[in-house]
């Protein structure tokens, strides 16, 4: 029964998000890793190729201020000398100041000597320290400046404040020079200047320019060393950033690899929540999204027809020839109404059995009733299970919007009750009409009305006699149960009993009526058995065999009087749990009869299986034994000689004409029940009608003596 109080809210994203939240998050992922390693590789290479020069001028500063630092402390020395040395010994007779000084034994350096010697010493240590100067005096003799010591003095002349340096590179090695003004800052080297023969200039002043001091400094080594750790940082940056970009490309895989497990997982259950795991097909959930989304379309017609369609017996050939069967059944099923149903339609299984078609833009009923017949036909072809090829029946329901609901719960709820409808009159399909609705309130009032029957003491059992065909004489009688409606009168139990059975109330009914029954046969003569039916659903009962003997105790009625009429139906669902009810009740003395034979599925099988001890013959083949040359009394004969090779009774139920008395009589069947015989009595009448014959003491059917 398809469900219209739940809710269509659907679980999850509609089908087809997934694949664009997939991009996005990836895409992030990537984004992220990719920014990553390019920055990093960005910042490696700028650095790459900015360090070596850093270096390299950091080395070179290191250098230059050496070489200032040098020139300065010489400078210093040479004053030191010069005031502290020269000046005391300048006037003194033992001492010569002379630039040939190591030639001399009383000669003293004059300070330029002194700078030179000096400088001869350190350029031990790498750092070369020059006085130049263009004037010849005093030790210059003709030598020419270089052009770093012609462009230093052009620029010292004009700013002895600045410091002048150059790089350069001689026989493959770097050098740095800087030259610095060399300042006459004393009186004493003034006046030498201008007096000493040899002087070519004698208009020195203090302050004058009168040279360089020059220093060279060999950076070969040292700008080797920086370039080296220049390059070696580098390599290692180098390494660093492949080694990150490594870890995040291996980090960037697993993401992704776990976003796309994530993400197929998630996929998974969205698929999951709107499609139904055995034929594939859609699910309530995309039914009710599909009829929300084509209800919501703004400005269309909103035509479409809804169609629910049932497996005909789909519970019985599950319980019967397994779960697999069943699946296979409903994959072909589900496999065919997709062949034949294309976008925009949408074909869903909804419920165990259930399937809905929708079909949008389709109001036509007779173009509705067209594709029926090509469902039914395409459905009709025997479906192939690891049972054996089996032939399903279908039935439908149609309603079609607007004119049978304009909202998907309406549509849908209408179409069910045009299904159910189609059932209760073994239609193939029905369109839903106004009237179904008033039906429906009428089953629900039933429903209501029936819980409470039994509280309200409504039911009553009533009894159809049973006669022996050869003596004319009643043998038994079947109890019937009835139940007086206050409103509606005498309600079939064809309608109540199925009713009863889904409100499981079915075994309280079912004892109260075996309780009532055996009441009543309690008054009956001995010779007269009680034959009763058992539902199918309390057959189910674990209880059943206990509930039976305790009623049966507590009324006195004998346990070998009483018959149990059970259908195939109570056997199917678990052959052995059957098995084991029917042996336990026929051990406690109670026989047990196959009901409705002829109507099930299998019912040679269970006339094998199962220890039966009457076969109540159904009356669509009594019906059919008096017709001339019908199959049915073929069937009818064979069934009854098929009883007695098993040792079983013969009951043939429905005889309505003299004719079909004499053909069930002629055929060897052994019982007859029936309206030619008796119809169902109260409880009075059959006592009545059995005390009447037990007077009589004779074989008249009921009806002749009421005649
Ligand atoms: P059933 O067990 O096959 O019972 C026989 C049905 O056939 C009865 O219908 C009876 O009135 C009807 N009948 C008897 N003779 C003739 C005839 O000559 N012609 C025609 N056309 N019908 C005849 P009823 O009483 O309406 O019961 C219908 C079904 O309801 C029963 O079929 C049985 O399956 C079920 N039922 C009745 N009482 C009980 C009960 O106490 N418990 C259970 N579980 N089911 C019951
Ligand atoms: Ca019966
Ligand atoms: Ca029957």
């Amino acid at each position: 029964m398809f469900s219209f109080v739940q809710t269509f809210a659907s679980t999850g994203p509609p089908p087809g998000t997934a694949p664009r939240l997939r991009v996005t998050a990836i895409w992030r992922i990537w984004t992220l890793i990719g920014s990553t390693i390019a920055g990093i590789g960005v910042a490696v290479a700028v650095i790459a190729w900015q360090l070596p020069e850093t270096m390299r001028a950091g080395t070179i500063d290191s250098a230059y201020y050496a070489a200032l630092e040098a020139a300065e402390q010489l400078r210093v020395t040479r004053a030191y000398y010069t005031d502290a040395v020269l000046a005391k010994v300048r006037d003194h007779k033992d001492f010569t100041l002379t630039h040939e000084h190591k030639s001399s034994a009383a000669g003293l350096p004059i300070p330029a000597s002194f700078v030179k010697d000096v400088s001869e010493a350190l350029r031990q240590r790498n750092i070369g320290i020059d006085l130049v100067s263009p004037y010849p005096w005093p030790q210059r003799g003709t030598a020419a400046l270089d052009a770093f010591e012609s462009d230093a003095w052009e620029a010292l002349k004009h700013d002895k404040s600045m410091i002048f340096r150059r790089q350069e590179t001689h026989d493959g090695e770097r050098w740095l020079r800087i030259g610095l003004a060399d300042v006459l800052t004393r009186q004493t080297c003034v006046d030498c200047h201008n007096n000493h023969p040899q002087s070519v200039k004698r208009d020195w002043k203090l302050g004058d320019v009168r040279g360089i001091m020059q220093v060279r400094k060999n950076i070969e080594q040292p700008l080797q060393e920086a370039e080296s750790r220049a390059k070696s940082i580098i390599g290692s940056l180098a390494s660093a950033w492949l080694f990150t970009a490594a870890a995040l490309l291996l980090a960037g895989f697993g993401m992704h690899r776990r976003t796309r497990e994530k993400e197929k997982t998630q996929q998974r259950i969205e698929h999951l929540a709107f499609h139904d795991p055995v034929t594939g097909l859609g699910n309530w959930a995309l039914l009710s999204e599909r009829l929300q989304s084509f209800f919501s379309r703004p400005g269309l017609s909103q035509k479409c027809a809804v169609v629910c369609l049932d497996v005909a017996g789909f519970k019985e050939i599950n319980e019967m020839l397994g779960h697999a069967a069943g699946d296979q059944i409903l994959q072909c099923v589900g496999g065919r109404l997709e062949g034949l149903f294309k976008r925009p339609a949408t074909v869903v299984r909804t419920n165990a059995d259930e399937f809905v078609l929708l079909l949008p833009d389709e109001d036509d009923a007779g173009r509705i009733d067209a594709l029926m017949g090509e469902i039914v036909s395409t459905l009709a072809e025997p479906i192939q299970t690891s049972a054996g090829p089996i032939a399903v029946k279908i039935v439908c329901g149609i309603a079609m919007a607007p004119r049978d609901g304009n909202s998907e719960d309406n549509l849908l709820k209408n179409a069910d009750l045009a299904l159910q409808n189609a059932k209760a009159e073994k239609k193939t399909w029905l369109h839903f009409e106004a009237a179904m609705n008033a039906e429906r309130h009428r089953q629900l009032q039933l429903k209501n009305d029936l819980k409470k029957a039994l509280e309200r003491d409504e039911f009553a059992v009533h009894f159809q006699p049973v006669y022996d065909l050869a003596t004319n004489r009643i043998t038994a009688a079947e109890a019937l149960l009835r139940w007086r409606h206050p409103q509606l009168g005498y309600v079939s139990p064809a309608i109540f009993i199925p009713i009863a059975e889904t409100l499981r109330i079915i075994d309280e009914i079912g004892m109260w009526a075996l309780a009532k029954a055996c009441e009543e046969a309690m008054h009956w003569p001995a010779r007269i058995d009680l034959a009763i039916n058992l539902s199918p659903v309390q057959f189910r009962s674990p209880t059943l065999v206990q509930s039976i003997a305790s009623v049966l105790s507590k009324s006195g009625f004998p346990a070998k009087r009483l018959e149990l009429e059970v259908t195939e139906t109570a056997l199917i669902h678990d052959e052995k749990i059957a098995s084991e009810i029917l042996q336990d009740l026929r051990a406690s003395g109670i026989r047990v009869a196959l009901d409705d034979f002829g109507t099930g599925f299998a019912s040679l099988s269970y006339l094998h299986a199962f220890p039966f001890d009457n076969l109540k013959i159904d009356r669509r083949f009594t019906g059919d034994v008096a017709r001339s040359q019908s199959r049915g009394a073929a069937i009818f004969g064979s069934a009854v000689a098929l009883a007695h090779t098993l040792s079983m009774e013969t009951t043939a139920e429905g005889i309505e004409t003299p004719e079909q008395l004499e053909r069930v009589c002629s055929a060897g069947c052994k019982r007859g029940q029936g309206f030619l015989l008796s119809k169902p009595l109260p409880a009075e009448e059959m006592a009545k009608l059995l005390a009447a014959e037990a007077s009589v003491g004779a074989c008249t059917p009921a009806t002749e003596q009421a005649a």
